[in-house]
């Protein structure tokens, strides 16, 4: 029999109707004679009770002095709640399903507590269970060390567990089961006409994840791609199934892909545009500049560096700090806070004439200011002010004629 991983997030789980859902996803694909691995994420969103958010409230409160191995036992506690639940629902619906946590599943990592790397996955557990004919829970976003210490993946790491489950146990599919209808062109509460994609490309969605669309975590992507699995990303409250992400295409998914240049545009914002001019006497000015910043911790992006200076962007948190080391070491530089850094992203614009045109004809009719860009073989970057960012949304996905 195949194996399907299924992955529901936290607003799939946060509520009595949402779990009943979720009960109807499992059962239904269990009739397909599937094997499950079903991956959870803690319940619901900050505020919410058992939330990962709301776990580390409970610290805060108090200052957070919280070591990192004692933070990951508590982040971990949610998403056992969350197994636990699920598997007493399933189980009084006559489903024999057991919960595992992440190191009874086997995934083995790295002792980097907070943000630990999968090492391994010793499946035995998984496959035994699902041997027995049980739907096998396992609790997302965690793992364990070598010694038994449990630790967490980072972030929004329970897409990280289902894809990493489903490549060691060579899954046929892996679901991420979410509360919108798949991928869409744009976000959708600033694009009203924002669609569903039925196929996109490994890399369009792993750009789109990096580039501000929420959906899935890019890890989880990359470990698919190289694992080859197909995944799905649809909704929990909807039959419908969402967004197929492959790339191994049958025929009719790559007429779609092949016609189309550009698949959609996504955002990010709160971010600061800072410019260094080179200055005489100062010949190694994009050294300093660059080791300044790393050496504080700050995390540069959309860097273009040429014999003149450097434009580069921080997140808007970032720029007071990244200014006043720049002129502790002499540098005095323009910083514009309150930027968005816009991304067209499509596999198939490589080498086609004319997209950049059109983009800049999109934003120049709307009289949006371009400040920086950049490209790479998928995505074409944008830096506008925040205050132009919907509008320029609006306009690149009406001119790529996104909502078609
Ligand atoms: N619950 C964890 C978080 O909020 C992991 C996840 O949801 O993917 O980051
Ligand atoms: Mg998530």
């Amino acid at each position: 029999m195949g194996i399907l991983v299924q992955k529901f997030g936290g607003t799939s789980l946060s509520t009595d109707e949402a779990r009943r859902y979720v009960l109807g996803h499992i059962s239904r694909e269990r009739q397909r004679q599937l094997d499950l691995v079903v991956v959870v994420s803690a319940m619901g969103r900050k505020g919410e009770p058992y939330a990962t958010d709301t776990l580390l409230s409970l610290i805060h409160e108090h200052g957070d002095n919280l070591p990192p191995r004692e933070r990951d036992m508590l982040l971990g506690c949610g998403e056992m709640i969350s197994a636990t639940v699920l598997c007493s629902i399933l189980r009084s619906n006559s489903i024999p399903a057991v919960a595992l946590t992440g190191g009874g599943a086997g995934i083995i990592t790295d002792s980097q507590f907070g943000r630990a790397r999968i090492l391994e996955i010793r499946t035995e557990a998984i496959h035994k269970a699902l041997q027995e004919g049980q739907v096998v829970i396992v609790t997302g976003f965690q793992g364990v060390t070598e010694t038994g210490e449990l630790t967490t993946l980072g972030r929004g790491g329970s897409d990280t567990s289902a894809t990493a489950l489903g490549a060691a146990l060579r899954a046929e599919r892996i679901d991420i089961y979410t509360d919108v209808n798949g991928i869409l062109t744009a976000d959708p509460r600033i694009v009203k006409d924002a669609r569903p994609l039925s196929v996109v490309g490994y890399a369009e969605i792993c750009n789109m994840a990096r580039q501000g669309a929420k959906v899935i975590h890019p890890r989880a992507v990359e470990i698919a791609q190289q694992a080859r699995i197909p995944l799905r990303v649809r909704s929990t409250f909807s039959e419908e199934e969402g967004t197929l992400v492959t790339d191994s295409l049958d025929a009719e998914q790559a007429a779609i892909v092949r016609d189309r240049y550009v698949t959609g545009v996504a955002h990010v914002s709160g971010v600061t545009q800072i410019t260094v001019h080179a200055q005489d006497g100062h010949s190694d000015m994009q050294l300093h500049v660059f080791q300044a910043m790393a050496h504080h911790h700050i995390s540069v992006d959309f860097i273009n560096v040429n014999p003149g200076g450097a434009v580069y962007t921080v997140f808007d948190a970032d720029a007071d700090q990244a200014v006043a080391v720049l002129n502790e070491i002499g540098y005095y530089p323009k910083a514009v806070s309150g930027c968005a850094k816009i991304s067209v992203i499509g596999g198939g614009m490589n080498g086609v004439p004319g997209i950049m045109a059109r983009i800049v004809e999109a934003l120049t009719e709307e009289g949006i200011p371009i400040l920086q860009s950049a490209d790479s073989n998928t995505t074409i970057w944008v830096l506008v002010r925040e205050a132009f960012m919907a509008k320029a949304l609006q306009a690149l996905h009406a001119k790529f004629s996104l909502h078609q």
